[in-house]
């Protein structure tokens, strides 16, 4: 199997090596390539896209001609992971921050977020979060993160700390306010490679 990291702006080596070890982990013979053409998304059976900062990474996938893609492979079922800018990207709703900075969303989840609705940088913290269907507590890494505000259609809660919901699945989709890649718990990038 090969696994994409979209990696137009932002995080993405965290991700390939969470992908990597995460492979190792199931056993599973695989790769994981960075995609940044729409020829290499074509090549990947599952893809993650990054935190960074959403605005840009919009921009660069509108420029490349990825956000289509990205559209078609989601609807055709190929899992797709977002973290934090990623997160925000997969919905369908932003805020005023969203509307203000013309960032054109993916719109692929039923969902609305509010960009980084937990502060600043140095704002950054970690919480134990309980993940639906994971035993034991998740380490959760906030950076900047988005809040999942609103959920319709057949989009689902995974995760939340206190009263906000930090983590989301849609069928083939998984949205997260955190970043797993940094937290050294290979077990949401191990759920996506299995739903491939
Ligand atoms: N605040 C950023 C955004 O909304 C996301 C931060 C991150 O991905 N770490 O684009």
């Amino acid at each position: 199997m090969k696994a994409g990291v979209i990696a137009v702006q932002g995080a993405a080596p965290e991700h390939v090596q969470a992908l990597e070890a995460a492979l190792a982990d199931l056993g599973r013979k695989g790769s994981v390539i960075t995609v940044r053409r729409p020829a290499d998304l074509e090549q990947v059976s599952c893809a993650v896209i990054p935190g960074g900062e959403s605005t840009t990474i919009s921009k660069l996938l509108l420029r490349s001609g990825l956000h289509e893609l990205v559209r078609e492979r989601a609807a055709e079922g190929m899992p797709i992971m977002g973290t934090c800018a990623g997160c925000v990207l997969l919905a369908k709703e932003g805020d005023g921050e969203v509307d203000r900075t013309a960032t054109k969303l993916l719109g692929l989840m039923d969902m609305a977020v509010d960009r980084n609705a937990f502060g600043r940088q140095r704002e950054s913290f970690e919480a134990p979060l309980d993940i639906e269907g994971m035993d034991g507590p998740f380490p959760g890494v906030f950076i900047r993160g988005p809040v999942i505000r609103r959920m319709w259609g057949s989009c689902k809660i995974m995760a939340r700390h206190g009263d906000r919901t930090v983590m989301a699945r849609q069928e083939n989709m998984l949205a997260l306010s955190f970043h797993p890649e940094l937290s050294g718990d290979l077990r949401v990038h191990r759920a996506l490679l299995e739903m491939v």
